[in-house]
């Protein structure tokens, strides 16, 4: 099919001009006694004009439905003064047919392709007609953004040496700590292979065999409950390099993503960004990612309530706690004894004892300890805080591992609230650096990123009791993350090659050796052959591109998403499977099927 032009790129400079164009009919009106249809392809839109005196078999526009693909041969003129259209890119001009011909008609859409009606669509009809919902500039745009990044990443990294590597999808389970996608093996019956969480032992094994710089577009397919930024199967960007300090290696990472964040978002970030510690974080924000730009810093006020009359108070900083809290700035009238009250439960579920709202009045202050709070006590809280009349101090006295963490989910739940997160401007990108080594669940010591990352300082495990939990809790790692907007966009951290110091760690996690030997020995056996020193990193795609589309999900942003709850509305997966599949496989399903809600 031939074509001059594609619609939206016509403009005033091409008027005069003979064009053949192709599109979907976007919208059809008659005025005049001609018809005006807008045509629509990948470029824009583009107004034909269709008259009776000027276009062959005129009366045959009349059947013209939404979505009918035709092809149009005509001229382009500009339009009339009084009738441009500002908002569109050819709304100068429009095309007078001169003859026209349908290429493929097409039946009514389940919705309506116009920009503007798009909340009024249910998602799960967007995602059965995937193909037709990308027709809208919008979705067609998340696309297009999406290629202009990772071409751009693509780009950076080609020119710094690194290789593309493509590593297996159908492979063992991977450390990523999430539930595996398992995929029956016809041929090896009664076993499966185990779908990558990550293609993080891949990665380490291309450093050991000396590929030094490595990436790849990676999917990765981890069981677990989907969220708004979470799907079963999603886009890392991966890699990993030989020899680079984290210094050096951090630098060269932050210039790739601001690079391609210029690149496909004409955004400029300064460089280069901060870092700052995991505990400076915790210890400012009560998060490991914080969006800073809604300020709510945290503030220990330990020494300030410490005698105060409040008992819960005095009592948590006498037995090693601490009270902590922070400022938000107005709202104290949006805020009912009924809100108050959520957001105590809130904080509760979050794992705090209790939680003590401060309004500060123009006559005083109002909370539910008042009468306990002496006049003293709060004038050194108001100064701390440079609290002022219409504010709410939000407090928390409790261990630090708690008050941290509640405060900061708190402070993010208020912002949200407040939609301060989304008013706030601009961008937002640093490192946190030196997180820690390990994590506690149910028990039982957990890595805090996986067991092949080093610590920061090794030596310090040699003196350590492996029972000392606390001790462990302790010890930082050389792991970092990449946040953007208080988005995690990146995780990554420096591996360990020493066969003894991993072994160390697989101890301290409570790995036996058979079972280190059953899950992965085919990737330790490695590092007994000149393993190099080596780090790498992954970003999530799909993350930085909802943030920078400004979408409310991740979905939006992948081509062909699945439901919150992993549901393919497009093809209907998951289905049953055939019996002439299970046949060989020596399956039997003995659960009921359960359709998608
Ligand atoms: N594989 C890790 C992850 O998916 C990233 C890394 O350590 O490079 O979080």
């Amino acid at each position: 099919m031939e074509r001059t032009h594609r619609c939206g790129d016509i403009r005033v400079e091409d008027t005069g001009e003979d064009v053949s164009i192709v599109g979907w009919v976007h919208r059809a009106r008659d005025h005049g006694g001609k018809r005006f249809v807008d045509l629509r392809d990948r470029a824009g839109l583009v107004q034909v004009v269709f008259s009776p005196e000027e276009t062959t078999e005129f009366h045959r526009t009349q059947d013209f439905g939404r979505e009918w693909l035709v092809q149009v041969t005509g001229t382009v003129q500009e339009r009339p003064d009084g009738t441009k259209n500002e908002d569109l890119d050819t709304g100068d001009i429009e095309i007078h047919a001169s003859d026209f011909e349908v290429v493929n008609e097409s039946e009514m859409p389940p919705f309506s392709l116009d920009e503007e009606k798009r909340n009024e669509t249910r998602e799960e009809l967007r995602m059965e007609y995937r193909y037709l919902d990308m027709r809208k500039q919008r979705v067609a745009d998340n696309i297009r953004k999406r290629h202009a990044f990772l071409q751009a990443c693509r780009e950076y990294l080609n020119d710094n040496e690194f290789l593309e590597v493509e590593t297996p999808y159908l492979t063992k389970s991977t450390p990523e700590g999430a539930r595996d996608f398992v995929v029956p093996a016809r041929n090896f019956p009664g076993n499966f292979y185990a779908l990558p969480q990550s293609p993080q032992l891949f990665k380490q094994l291309l450093m050991v065999g000396g590929m030094e710089r490595y990436y790849q577009v990676a999917r990765c397919f981890r069981d677990e409950d989907t969220r708004k930024d979470r799907q079963p199967e999603f886009t890392q960007l991966d890699l990993e390099v030989s020899f680079m300090d984290q210094d050096d290696f951090l630098t060269m990472m932050e210039e790739l993503v601001t690079n391609a964040l210029a690149e496909a978002f004409r955004v400029e970030i300064e460089t280069p960004v901060d870092r700052i510690t995991h505990e400076e974080a915790m210890n400012r924000y009560g998060s490991d990612r914080p969006d800073r730009r809604y300020g709510m810093e945290l503030h220990d006020v330990s020494d300030l309530v410490k005698d105060s009359e409040l008992n819960i108070f005095s009592s948590t900083v006498e037995s090693g706690g601490v009270v902590k809290g922070f400022r938000l700035e107005g709202h104290a009238d949006d805020l009912s004894n009924n809100d108050m009250d959520d957001l105590i439960e809130f904080a509760q579920e979050e794992g705090a004892g209790g939680l003590i709202w401060i309004k500060l009045t123009s006559e005083g202050f109002e909370s539910p300890v008042e009468s306990y709070l002496e006049t003293e006590v709060m004038r050194s809280l108001i100064s701390e805080f440079d609290a002022q009349a219409g504010d709410v101090l939000f407090l928390v006295a409790d261990d630090i591992r708690t008050a941290n963490p509640v405060l900061g989910a708190l402070r993010r739940h208020v912002a949200e609230r407040f939609g301060m997160d989304a008013e706030a401007e601009g961008y937002d990108l640093y490192w946190i650096v030196d997180f820690p080594m390990f994590d506690e669940q149910d028990g039982q010591v957990t890595p805090e990123h996986h067991p092949f990352t080093m610590p920061k300082h090794p030596d310090r495990l040699e003196n350590i009791d492996t029972d000392d939990t606390d001790a462990l809790l302790n010890l930082d790692s050389d792991a970092y993350d990449i946040v953007l907007n208080g988005f995690e966009i990146g995780g990554g951290s420096r591996r360990i090659h020493d066969p003894d110091l991993q072994n160390t760690i697989f101890d301290i996690l409570g790995l036996s050796e058979d079972e280190v030997d059953e899950r992965f020995g085919w990737f330790v056996d490695a590092f007994q052959y000149g393993a190099p020193p080596h780090r790498g990193i992954a970003f999530g795609i799909d993350r930085i591109l909802m943030i920078m589309q400004d979408e409310p999900n991740i979905r939006e942003v992948i081509p062909f998403p699945k439901s919150k709850s992993g549901y393919d509305y497009l093809t209907g997966a998951p289905a049953e499977p055939r019996d002439d599949q299970l046949d060989g496989l020596g399956i039997e399903v003995t659960v009921e099927k359960q359709d998608e809600e």
